[in-house]
């Protein structure tokens, strides 16, 4: 089975009976390929399965492909987020998993279209990331944050001495940052890559440990109403990023604001001697360093609220625009940034949910209510992954798969689908 193909063409080995389960995952960012990967977990060993993958781009072809790649489960003023701890412990079991599909691809598994056989760099980049303080009053709030952290992810107060010791000629401003030394940089394209071989290794391996078909197969092809996927599944799993509303069925009936980032590659020239060295961390501040090598940074990111520019290319204009937006943030803390050179600029665009309790939570549930299948098809929604997608797409995936397989939506905590209860849902059914 070829990676990239038109699904029309396709013609799956797998026949639609009762003893399979045929799903399709419409997207393939770190939602899609997340819920994916953990459906082939969660199905039922008895039946034979089918994962369809379905993506306009390919893999990470939107918002997932250009982040910036930095993890960790903490806020901008480190509090643990919502489920921090799960979310980062099932984040590292799924690096992991990506990590030992690297190690272990055998070319010609998968489609000569991929470029993972070409990935000679490792799927993380850097561990550790800095956070500095940047005003008083949240120097003071940050200090008492910083009191609770996550097990296996600390946090350590710095000086500016010892901040310096990690990064040489930083600015520490109020003699005082936060350092995550297991915080981790990672490249989000090889990742996303890794995981998708992941998927389909594990496919083979459920083929001869329980001798069932498994098939998982990525479409490049865009879905414009789900219509077109009538019939053909036990469930359709909406992974689209920022894109989901242009699906007729949610048109105007989600909470979800749209907004670009724009992200800068800048390298260090050939006759720079001064290396980024390989034990400093990335930096986050009012603009954020994500250091993929010695020589390769990504410097992010703006937010233009509300901006519907889907494409991951970025004009003249707006290149310019952003690095005179993001070179002061970041310079204020790492001055020699504009010792490097600007390569080039990619952009992607959030979708972010509304702000509960619990703070800016992804919305996941079941939604039967907007499709209404005219068979027994369930629809499931995971989006709104914000600004914090890497975060949250593993924990959050494994529950959704939970759900999927199970039928049943009280398996997701309520935190994740209380957004039902809101009027631009409710009254626009
Ligand atoms: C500039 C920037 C920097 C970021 N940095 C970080 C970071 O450092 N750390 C972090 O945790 N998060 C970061 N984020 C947030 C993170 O990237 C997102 O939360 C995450 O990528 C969302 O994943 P997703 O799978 O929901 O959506 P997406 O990655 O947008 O995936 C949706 C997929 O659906 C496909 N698609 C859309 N419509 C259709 C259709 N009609 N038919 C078929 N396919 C379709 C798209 O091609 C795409 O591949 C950043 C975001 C941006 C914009």
């Amino acid at each position: 089975m070829k990676t990239m193909l038109n699904a029309r063409m396709c013609i799956s080995t797998i026949p639609a009976n009762n003893c399979s389960a045929r799903y399709a995952v419409l997207g393939a960012g770190f939602a899609g390929l997340s819920v994916a990967w953990h459906l082939l977990q969660h199905s039922s060993k008895d039946s034979h399965l089918c994962i369809d993958i379905y993506d306009e781009v390919g893999i990470g072809g939107a918002a997932s492909g250009v982040s910036g790649g930095l993890l960790h489960p903490y806020s901008p003023k480190v509090k643990v987020l919502w489920r921090g701890e799960d979310c980062w412990n099932e984040c590292l079991r799924l690096l992991s998993v990506a990590e030992r599909a690297l190690e272990a691809r055998v070319p010609d598994s998968i489609s000569q279209d991929s470029s993972f056989f070409c990935m000679d760099e490792p799927i993380v980049c850097r561990r550790g990331i800095l956070r500095t303080m940047m005003t008083e009053k949240n120097a003071e709030i940050m200090k008492e944050n910083a009191r609770t952290c996550i097990e296996n992810c600390n946090l350590e107060l710095l000086d500016k001495d010892a901040a310096q010791n990690l990064v040489p000629r930083l600015h520490v401003p109020l003699n005082a940052a936060v350092y995550m030394p297991q915080a981790l940089s990672i490249r989000p394209t090889h990742y996303l890559q890794a995981l998708f071989a992941a998927c389909k290794n594990q496919a083979d391996e459920l083929c001869v440990s329980f001798s069932k078909k498994v098939e998982v197969n990525l479409y490049k092809e865009s879905i414009d109403t789900l219509c077109e996927l009538a019939g053909k599944y036990n469930a359709v799993i909406i992974c689209l990023g920022a894109k989901v509303d242009m699906l007729p069925e949610f048109s105007g009936k989600l909470p979800l604001r749209t907004c670009r980032g724009v992200v800068a590659q800048l390298n260090l020239s050939a006759h720079s001697r001064d290396e980024y060295g390989c034990n400093s961390p990335s930096i986050l501040s009012d603009a954020w360093l994500s250091f993929q090598g010695p020589r390769t940074v990504l410097m992010g990111s703006t937010w233009d609220w509300s901006s519907k520019n889907y494409s991951s290319s970025v004009c003249e204009d707006e290149s310019s625009m952003a690095l005179q937006e993001l070179l002061p943030k970041a310079s204020a803390v790492y001055p020699s940034i504009r010792e490097w050179t600007f390569i080039r600029a990619r952009a992607g665009l959030r979708a972010m949910p509304p702000l509960t309790n619990f703070g800016s939570l992804p919305i996941l549930g079941c939604v039967n209510d907007a499709v209404k299948p005219k068979n027994k098809c369930m629809y499931w929604l995971f989006g709104g992954l914000g600004s914090r997608g890497l975060l949250y797409h593993a924990f959050l995936g494994k529950l959704l798969a939970r759900a999927v397989v199970s039928d049943d939506e009280m398996v997701l905590p309520p935190e994740l689908t209380s957004w039902k209860q809101m009027k631009v849902w409710k009254y626009n059914l």
